[in-house]
């Protein structure tokens, strides 16, 4: 559907290009017409040929970046041809300002549709011009001979604001139509960046032309003043677009990007079509910044900001929203299918390695789609809603989301405020740990617990780790998150040692913990206040910790293990796990991950994966932990594999401390998980 209305707009633009042009035609005629005599007039051909040559230079200044994007821009030829018009010589005027404006054109390789577009538009704003002073019966007339009456003087300004008009207006439909906006908006835009420049240069038109038929010798000073107003104005439509954009990658920033939806949703409230937003966020940027540098850093994100310049097609426009967060807006998709088909293609092109310095880069992103739909009558809103999604595409790693209204979350007003919900959530004593087992797969005798996170939101009610860890972890929230865990665990763990003396108690530590200088002393501190013996405590990491190769992570490992805990590595074989990182970091065990896990009596490759995990295991002297354990034949082909602990549904869910601790009174000798109890 967007791509026909995509395509029936273009063939909208192509029939206004040629009725332009036919009417630029016809204007060069009739000015021939009004001009019959203009051969047998006298004319100051100096000045003509002076203004001219001034005009041609002038016009190979123009201000490139400003072409299309920003509509209408500053050149001081139209002081110049509105001076030879003035001076008498309308149809020179037309022919000095089309080959001023193919100049530039061609030199830039623009589209021949283009050139011709800007010649006829330019030809008909001169037409227009013609036509006032004609009507004014004040053409050609500015001579030394005429004084410039107050007659004259409105005559001029009538016809200088009729070329301005005709140019803005003429180049901003055809702006409008190519970009798929509001012309509104384009000619709201355009006047008030271009209205004050190029009134300036017009109006000093017939200045220059009473100067010129004064005397020749004040030209070059014209020419100064020209430049002068011509660079001042270019310095302030420079200092907006910089105002309006990011610097790095020179796309839209983030008020200019509200502004251009907004626009769109004023205009287009009665249309069927409004458009979707998708919210990029680059996966691992962070770490990609600390381990590479900040320089190639910048460069991704200039790469990615290409890669979404080149996007822009049929009116989509692309923004960063700072960081690595980029937001893009397609005017014309409305259909959920297609905005999804629009993301992944993107997230297709941006897996392209990148060429950075020589080096292969690879880089992705989650991507949170978010259709302009009754649901959401702002950007700011519909920015959200995609916010949202996206966060859901990082956290199931899915790389696409699509925003469907009513998730959960929503209610809690998205990220931001779930964020500042976690940090009242700390004062309010809101977050508690459940207990998991970890059971011994041959004895059945249970030898921990895993504390697992639990929030309980005032409103939300339970709110699992998944959906506000991950956003935590890229605020210093998580630091304050892991000590409170650790604190509780502690506590929680003279509990349930009162029952069984010789628990070890797991706890989930994250990545960006490590990379805390102090976190090791932290460590250290809480369990010497808690009086609780480090052995009893394992910290489980994911691999991502130990694949940092940065001192403070290494050094926190190091001097962790020096304290006496344990040392899990969470999730193995969930990502991209080498076998070679398990010889060279100090674990103590493993844990291999539940997908492993879930799928072992069905996938013949699971299963030798686990198998050649756990002998590796055996061998290194590592405890080996299968997580996610669901069945009997999984508890029992465990155990045949010569695995070391189970955890999972299968023994028992998580429970909150005193449950677990009654658990452990039902469960004097263990689980019943042995060949023999269980059949
Ligand atoms: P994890 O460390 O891999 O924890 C195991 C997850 O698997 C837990 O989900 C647990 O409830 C679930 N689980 C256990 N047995 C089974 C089973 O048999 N089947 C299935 N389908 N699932 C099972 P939970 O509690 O939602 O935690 C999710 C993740 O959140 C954890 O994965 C861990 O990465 C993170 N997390 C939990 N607590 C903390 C914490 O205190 N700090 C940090 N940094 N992360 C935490
Ligand atoms: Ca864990
Ligand atoms: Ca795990």
């Amino acid at each position: 559907m967007a791509e026909r209305q995509g395509g029936s707009r273009l063939a909208t633009l192509d029939h206004y290009v040629a009725a332009v042009v036919v009417a630029a035609i016809a204007s060069v005629g009739a000015t021939a017409l009004i001009e019959r005599d203009y051969w047998t007039r006298p004319q100051n051909w100096t000045a003509l040929w002076l203004f001219t040559a001034m005009l041609l230079l002038g016009e190979m200044q123009s201000v490139g970046w400003l072409r299309l994007k920003d509509a209408g821009e500053v050149t001081p030829g139209w002081a110049f041809s509105f001076s030879i018009l003035l001076l008498g010589s309308p149809l020179l005027s037309m022919l000095a300002m089309s080959v001023a404006c193919m100049l530039p054109d061609l030199r830039r390789r623009k589209g021949l549709q283009r050139t011709v577009f800007n010649v006829a538009q330019t030809v008909l704003a001169l037409f227009a011009a013609t036509v006032v002073l004609t009507v004014c019966g004040a053409t050609g007339l500015i001579s030394s001979h005429t004084s410039f009456s107050p007659g004259r003087m409105v005559a001029t300004i009538a016809a200088a604001s009729a070329i301005f008009l005709t140019n803005s207006v003429l180049t901003c439909v055809a702006i409008a139509l190519s970009l798929g906006i509001a012309v509104k908006s384009v000619l709201r835009r355009a006047f008030t960046l271009t209205l004050s420049a190029d009134g300036a240069l017009l109006v000093l038109s017939p200045l220059f032309v009473i100067a010129a038929n004064f005397s020749l010798a004040t030209v070059p000073l014209l020419g100064l003043i020209a430049y002068l107003v011509y660079n001042s104005s270019r310095e302030a439509l420079e200092r907006e677009h910089r105002a309006g954009h990011d610097h790095l990658t020179s796309l839209l920033n983030t008020p200019t990007f509200h502004d251009h939806v907004n626009g769109h949703l004023a205009t287009s409230r009665a249309s069927a079509a409004r458009g979707c937003v998708l919210l990029l966020d680059l996966d691992g940027f962070k770490s990609l910044n600390d381990r590479l540098g900040h320089q190639i850093g910048d460069e991704v994100l200039r790469r990615v900001g290409a890669v979404l310049i080149f996007d822009q097609s049929h009116g989509a426009v692309a923004a960063r929203l700072g960081g690595d967060e980029f937001a893009v807006f397609f005017p014309d998709i409305d259909v959920p299918a297609q905005a999804v088909a629009e993301a992944r293609q993107l997230a297709e092109r941006l897996r392209a390695p990148l060429d950075i310095n020589g080096f292969p880069i690879s880089t992705s992103a989650s991507i949170g789609v978010a259709l302009l739909d009754r649901t959401s009558s702002t950007s700011e809103e519909v920015l959200r809603h995609a916010d949202l999604a996206m966060y859901r595409a990082k956290r199931n790693r899915t790389g696409v989301e699509l925003h469907v209204a009513q998730q959960a979350g929503e209610a809690g007003g998205g990220r931001i405020s779930l964020l500042a919900d976690v940090a009242d959530a700390l004062d309010r004593h809101e977050l508690w740990l459940a207990y998991q087992p970890l059971v011994n797969v041959r004895s059945g005798k249970v030898e921990g617990f895993e504390g697992l996170l639990r929030w309980t939101h005032p409103k939300l009610g339970l709110v699992m780790p998944s959906e506000f860890i991950g956003l935590a972890e890229h605020t210093d929230l998580i630091d304050s998150i892991t000590e409170r865990v650790l604190l509780l665990a502690c506590q929680d763990a003279k509990l349930l040692m009162a029952k069984a003396p010789d628990l070890r108690i797991a706890v989930n530590v994250s990545t960006q913990n490590l990379c805390r200088r102090q976190f090791p002393l932290t460590v250290r501190r809480i369990l010497g206040e808690q009086g609780m013996d480090p052995a009893s405590i394992e910290i489980e990491l994911t691999e991502s910790a130990f694949a940092l190769q940065q001192e403070i992570a290494t050094d926190a490992i190091k001097e962790l293990r020096d304290l006496g805990v344990g040392l899990a590595m969470d999730d193995f074989g969930s990502g991209y796990s080498s076998f070679s990182r398990l010889l060279t970091t100090p674990v103590t065990s493993l844990k291999i991950d539940q997908s492993l896990i879930r799928n072992m009596t069905n996938d013949d490759r699971n299963f030798l994966v686990i198998r050649t995990v756990i002998d590796l295991c055996a061998a290194l002297g590592l405890r080996s932990t299968a997580e996610g354990v669901e069945s009997i034949e999984t508890i029992n082909q465990l155990r045949a594999l010569g695995c070391d602990l189970v955890q999972g549904y299968g023994i028992a869910r998580p429970m909150a401390a005193c449950d677990a601790a009654r658990w452990l009174e039902e469960h004097p000798v263990g689980v019943p998980i042995t060949m023999d109890s269980t059949g």
